[in-house]
């Protein structure tokens, strides 16, 4: 039975570029999610976009002398460059800087409003006097008041995972010129999350057998320790969605409350796009609906505590606000499968530093491929884990080549020479071939067992095992003699082994689309495995965004087993992957820590 499965992708800031630590940390992940599941025959939509507004980006433009708007889109338009060329198959990336994310957002904050979770009250909020202007919590840092670990950010403490009244902080200084802040009076609107809490502690125990012990740690573990209570979610400042209360000006929609609604306007958006404006309710007022939110552990607590505290709160009065319609409860979190950090060569990544490996940078030397390949293998799944640009070499040449392209390029290009370029006809088939055969076609529902359960290292390593088990098939078989005094034995092993490669493509292809797709033409498909992504522009009353987009037709991939025909015409195949010089390594670590060119 086909499932409707929303596949939810951190929000990128719009003020610096992405690395190897995000890619795997979130963006990676939610693609090969999403490729299975359509392979499955899933209904899905994979979704994100920009982080447009608040004040890193404002600031970041004061800093050049430029426009909120202007740093934000050129950003945007690097991150749809870099996901398209990493093939990470957004049904839609867009951007918080829409109108209809505007409308979607106000429409979530009338609906809270509505339904008794918001309250008013006047606060004292850091103030810079060297900048004029209310520092957000983001940009206030000091000593935890909980733990005492000395660089806590104003919002959340990476120390203790804690989420912190900035105001409590120790010995507070400004992110932005370290200098020493006051406390002024101001008043915001207020997002009772002390209410919400008996509902988001029924919600998070429905998911305790499933959920990732760190994510379970991070939201139920702190409520039970400290309990919820009331955010500010306005803000003094102007770059941003305003906060629709009438005579009521100079205040916006905290960025962290308004870019977590950017999963619900997205879909919203996409379903206009697609020209028929209500299927995104399929998504999001099914029960039975999936959502999997792909984010790294530093947004744990807004994920699988505040953003269901919103959906839950908004209630029915979202349907009734946004289009006049009578109202469902949205669709909260099925699961938050929040990864660990990526560091580099034994230190922490740090962008300012330049200590990090650029994913633009990097696709100017390199295959997207062996990219996703290693950042796949070495997933912080469980606990952090490092890059390191020799394991990155072994791996691309000792796994890839050797044991994968190489088996299928030793195959196919065998096929082509003897058998005039199509799939030979077999004899009966050997307890051997059909041995071979029930191993690969048994992968098809371990490997999508595991991710199904988001399991992508344990799935890599899987499908890397049956390659394993092909080869030793064909060494044993050893066609290249067979050939030489039984021609029809030959057929049977290569026969046999085509079928092998053909389901291991597609095992293989949502870690890997991109050879998979090549290794699909070479073995005689017409119509490709995925659809197609490309880069669109829209047009609302704020003006126009880029978006970028995928749509599935003529996509043809189906997660099961080869029935290749014999017969059918194979093109002449080349290598899928390159085998990469030993001196890269020193080559790439004499980048790190460099100025950025
Ligand atoms: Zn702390």
């Amino acid at each position: 039975m086909s499932e409707n499965i929303l596949v939810a992708v951190a929000w990128p800031y719009a003020n610096s570029l992405i690395h190897v630590g995000n890619l795997t940390g979130s963006y990676l992940p939610a693609d090969i999610f999403a490729r299975y599941q359509r392979l499955a025959g899933n209904k899905v939509i994979m979704v994100s976009g920009s982080d447009a507004h608040g004040t890193p980006v404002a600031v970041q433009a004061d800093a050049e002398g430029a426009t909120p708007l202007e740093v934000y889109q050129r950003y945007h338009a690097g991150f749809l460059e870099l996901f398209l060329q990493l093939g990470l198959t957004y049904d839609l990336f867009t951007s918080t800087h829409t109108q209809n994310h505007f409308k979607v957002s106000q429409a979530i904050f009338l609906a809270l409003h509505k339904n008794g979770y918001l309250y008013r009250e006047s606060q004292k909020q850091w103030y810079s006097p060297t900048q004029n202007r209310f520092l957000p919590d983001r940009f206030v840092e000091g000593t935890c008041y909980i733990c005492n670990y000395p660089d806590a950010r104003g919002d959340q403490c990476d120390g203790c995972g804690s989420l912190l009244d900035a105001n409590h902080l120790i010995n507070p200084r400004s992110k932005i010129d370290g200098s020493t802040p006051e406390l002024r009076e101001t008043e915001h609107f207020y997002l009772d999350l002390g209410k919400l809490q008996p509902q988001i502690v029924d919600f998070l125990r429905e998911r305790e057998g499933y959920w990732r012990p760190n994510v379970l740690r991070q939201s139920l573990g702190q409520i039970l320790a400290n309990n919820l209570h009331g955010r500010a979610i306005t803000r003094d400042l102007d770059w941003g969605i305003p906060a629709p209360i009438e005579n009521w000006t100079g205040k916006c929609l905290y960025v962290w409350f308004e870019a977590v609604i950017g999963y619900l306007s997205a879909a919203i958006e996409w379903a206009q796009i697609m020209g028929d404006p209500t299927s995104w309710y399929d998504w999001w007022y099914k029960p039975q609906a999936r959502s999997y939110y792909f984010i790294g552990k530093d947004n744990i607590p807004f994920h699988a505590i505040i953003w269901p505290a919103q959906l839950v709160g908004a209630g029915e009065w979202f349907g009734k606000i946004f289009e006049n319609r009578e109202g469902t409860q949205l669709t909260l979190p099925y699961d938050v499968p929040s990864n660990e950090f990526m560091n580099l060569e034994g230190r922490k990544i740090s962008g300012s530093r330049n200590w990090a490996v650029w994913g633009q940078d990097f696709l100017s030397r390199y295959d997207p491929d062996p990219l996703r390949f290693y950042l796949t293998a070495n997933m912080p799944e469980a606990k952090d884990t490092d890059w390191d640009w020799e394991d990155f070499l072994r791996r691309n040449n000792d796994e890839l080549v050797a044991t994968w392209g190489n088996l299928a390029n030793r195959v196919l290009s065998f096929a082509y020479r003897h058998w005039q370029g199509v799939v030979p006809a077999p004899g009966e088939l050997r307890p051997a071939d059909q041995e071979i055969l029930t191993t690969i076609e048994n992968g098809f529902e371990t490997v999508g067992d595991q991710l199904n359960r988001v399991r992508l290292r344990a799935a890599l390593t899987e499908v890397m095992r049956l390659a394993t088990e092909a080869n030793r098939y064909i060494d044993q078989a050893a066609p290249w003699f067979e050939i030489k005094n039984d021609k029809e034995a030959a057929a049977t092993t290569i026969y046999t082994a085509l079928r092998v490669i053909d389901s291991l493509k597609v095992l293989f292809s949502p870690f890997i689309p991109f050879s998979s797709e090549r290794l699909h033409t070479y073995l005689g498909y017409t119509r490709p495995l995925f659809g197609k992504q490309f880069i669109e522009t829209q047009q609302d009353d704020l003006g126009e965004h880029t978006t970028l987009r995928y749509q599935p037709t003529d996509a043809s991939g189906r997660w099961e087993a080869s029935q290749l025909n014999p017969g059918q015409t194979l093109l002449e195949p080349a290598p899928l992957f390159k085998k990469l010089d030993e001196s890269i390594v020193a080559e790439e670590r004499a980048r790190l820590g460099k100025p950025q060119q």
